[in-house]
């Protein structure tokens, strides 16, 4: 029998990358057992790449020296230290800074997982003196300002928060939920200060949402020409719309030509004061939003009545009529239809409601002419219509219309707006267990800001 000669089985990978250390197209094994590391750089056919070089590889470390590596219990520790051009700089700014003393003595940094094993520096952790961020532990070339885990792992952390769920990412990385949200603020907090986000807005959506039971809200901000998320806080007055603002600065809020927001009159002022030039075109989607509520409103009405007056088989019918009503009537199923059907036979009441409703929606279909047509006419029918919800409604409409008409007019594009929202929605929903609003805006920044680190290569 011939022998099939040496064989290759791919393991978990290294996170190691020859161009970083300038070996290319390095091969690395590592002998189980640690006794022993064989190293051959393919391209140039030799055979004598450092061991220290390939645990800096395998570590992704640079800018530092390896000192010494050991295994302790069940992980494995790797001594480091800046080189000597790294030392001494500030956590904080990263200028060169006298020495202050040692501080906390030795510390450790979490490491990419090496294969299956806990991977660890260690370092001294000196403090420095900094003219303006005074006594401060000195920066490491190998982990973010007051972490205990590398870059590498924090940005794989995020890629994996920002692509994966929540269970794999804890799993994965053997960290806990509220660790990965802390990881997140850190790395997002890094990113927006090294890229400025908001040069060039001119048309941006401003809009909130509940985040969290018992009121607690967030303000975002999106920009419609990109889709993205730009900045998003906690609250929904108007002081928080105006910490946006501050943070634009003058000339750049005079360069914002449209605001979509809701109807909210803390915003509308605060946009009409800062922002001269912007016209402010009122959401459709909170029209809509509007609209529905006043038809539910009269459902529940009429259930109520039919129920006081036992009638057992209306109420029923009216219950599951819901989502019936809600539905745009191109997307309604056939079930849905007979329901819509029976309702416009039995109650005439609601289904003049449903059809107010649903022609208010076609606003929105039609050119700015024959919109300005249509909302005149709506207008009309609303008043005139005997049904509460919907005289009130169209009171509110005639005080918005300026903003509603502007809408119509520049044709703001909800769908993007709305997709953010739905995917921060989402976020909110997984990011519970966080501790804090300041991790879950981090993560909804890192996701729909296009702030993600790539994985580390
Ligand atoms: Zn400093």
């Amino acid at each position: 029998m011939t022998a099939l000669g040496r064989r290759r089985w791919c393991g978990n990978e290294f996170r190691a990358r020859g161009a970083r250390s300038g070996v290319e197209g390095a091969h690395v094994a590592v002998l189980l057992g640690f006794r022993l590391l064989k190293v051959r750089n393919l391209r140039k056919e030799r055979c004598d790449v450092r061991p220290r070089s390939v645990w800096k590889m395998l570590l992704g470390v640079e800018r530092a020296v390896v000192e010494d590596v050991r295994v302790e219990l069940e992980a494995i520790v790797v001594s480091v230290r800046p080189k000597s051009r790294e030392k001494h700089r500030c956590g904080v700014c990263g200028r060169r800074c006298a020495r202050e003393d040692s501080g906390e003595g030795r510390r450790r940094w979490r490491a990419l997982d090496l294969g299956t094993t806990h991977a660890y520096l260690e370092a001294e952790a000196p403090r420095v003196y900094c003219k303006r961020h005074r006594v401060v532990v000195a920066a490491v070339p190998w982990a973010r300002h007051d972490s205990r885990f590398t870059v590498a792992f924090e940005d794989q952390c995020c890629w994996l928060a920002v692509n994966t769920s929540k269970k794999a990412v804890s799993q994965l990385m053997r960290v806990t939920w509220r660790t990965v949200g802390s990881i997140c603020e850190r790395v997002a907090e890094e990113t927006i200060a090294q890229r400025d986000l908001l040069t060039g807005l001119k048309r941006i959506g401003i809009d909130d949402f509940s985040h969290r039971k018992g009121h607690r809200y967030l303000t975002v901000v999106v920009c419609h020409d990109t889709g993205r998320l730009i900045w998003a806080a906690p609250g929904r007055d108007r002081q928080t719309v105006e910490k946006f603002l501050d943070l634009l600065g003058k000339e750049r809020c005079e360069q914002i030509e449209l605001v979509s927001c809701d109807m909210a009159e803390s915003i509308a002022s605060a946009i009409a004061e800062r922002c001269p030039d912007a016209i402010r075109c009122v959401d459709p989607f909170h029209v809509i939003a509007l609209a529905t509520d006043a038809l539910d409103e009269i459902r529940r009405e009429v259930w109520n009545q039919a129920r006081r007056e036992g009638q057992k088989q209306v109420a029923k019918d009216l219950k599951g009529a819901r989502f019936a009503l809600w539905k745009n009537p191109a997307g309604l199923s056939e079930r849905q239809q007979h329901k819509l059907a029976h309702i416009q036979q039995t109650n005439k009441p609601l289904y003049r409601a449903y059809l107010i409703s649903q022609q208010l929606r076609e606003i929105y279909r039609v050119s700015y002419e024959q919109a300005i047509r249509l909302l005149d006419a709506w207008l009309a029918w609303a008043r005139r219509c005997r049904l509460p919800p919907f005289v009130k409604l169209a009171k509110t409409i005639t005080k918005q219309r300026p903003g509603i008409e502007a809408a119509i007019q520049h044709r703001l594009s909800n769908a993007r707006i709305e997709q953010v929202n739905t995917q921060i929605r989402l976020i909110t929903r997984r990011a519970y267990g966080f501790h804090t609003p300041k991790a879950l805006i981090a993560l909804a920044m890192l996701s729909l800001g296009g702030l993600c680190p790539p994985l580390p290569a």
